[in-house]
């Protein structure tokens, strides 16, 4: 079925169709240029670990036999890559779902969630975790995305923060929204990072990132699931210092599965 433009019978009309169309093309030429770039980015970070992966194995190949002191190392170096190389299909593989996926939302207590999330991440992060939160929060969402949402924010402060610091964790309820804040006080964000850190690939420091295990994929799957919960996200400096991340939800309804508002 096409759609069916009027054609316009004035010359200011055809300057404005002109206009309107020439956006369009800037929009969809813009769009191109992301999926091209998001390509050549997961093309290049699958191929970094596949690399070292075949250095190695060359390296067995050649000097296991004389030297086989080398093979340990080795072995962890192949086992780490492959390792960065699963996280990352992983994430690509979560990412395409979300950019598709719809959310089916409904209000539910946001307490428990947290609370099961709050307890698995203790055993992964090494900082203590301080929790504020009160009792009975109804929020209008997706509760196994929220999780995601809330394990990521808590892996990054984990990732980003000294190890003797503690992250907290603090929800806050409003007339019609709720506040959920991931904060540390670990190196905070620059100004000018912080509207790009949700970008895809984006990594403030690439090299340091590298280190602690990053992907650059993490945050934009966090907008993604934040923008199917219908939430907002932003992030501001932590004081005394970091960073402070807070996802905005609709308040849920205490009656029936639509929002409040
Ligand atoms: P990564 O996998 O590299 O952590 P993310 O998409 O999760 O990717 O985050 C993008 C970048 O934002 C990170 O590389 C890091 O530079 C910065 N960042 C994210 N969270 C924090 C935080 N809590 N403190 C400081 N920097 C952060």
């Amino acid at each position: 079925v096409k759609a069916a433009l009027p054609i316009p019978d004035r010359p200011q009309e055809v300057t404005q169709l002109a206009a309107s169309f020439n956006e369009l093309l800037t929009v969809i030429n813009q769009n191109a240029e992301q999926e091209r770039a998001f390509t050549s980015n997961a093309a290049h970070e699958l191929r970094t670990p596949i690399a070292a992966i075949r250095g190695h194995v060359r390296l067995l190949e050649r000097r296991a036999a004389g030297h086989p002191e080398i093979i340990p190392r080795s072995i962890q170096f192949i086992d780490e890559e492959s390792i960065r190389m699963q996280k990352l299909v992983d994430s690509l593989l979560t990412l395409s779902r979300a950019d598709r996926g719809a959310l089916t939302l409904t209000s539910f207590d946001l307490v428990p969630i947290i609370h099961e999330t709050i307890e698995e991440e203790r055993a992964v992060l090494q900082q203590p975790i301080e929790v504020h939160l009160m009792e009975n929060v109804i929020v209008f969402g997706h509760a196994e995305s929220i999780q995601q949402i809330l394990t990521a924010l808590l892996d990054n402060a984990g990732k980003y923060s000294p190890k003797d610091q503690p992250i907290s964790v603090i929800v806050t309820v409003n007339d019609g929204w709720i506040d959920l804040s991931v904060a540390d006080l670990g190196l905070g964000i620059a100004d000018a990072d912080k509207p790009r850190i949700f970008d895809r690939f984006y990594r403030v420091d690439s090299a340091r990132t590298r280190e602690v295990g990053g992907t650059g994929l993490g945050l934009a799957i966090v907008a993604q699931l934040v923008k199917l919960n219908r939430a907002t996200i932003r992030v501001i400096d932590n004081r005394p210092q970091g960073s402070r991340f807070t996802v905005r939800f609709q308040a849920g309804n205490t009656n029936s599965e639509n929002p409040s508002v």
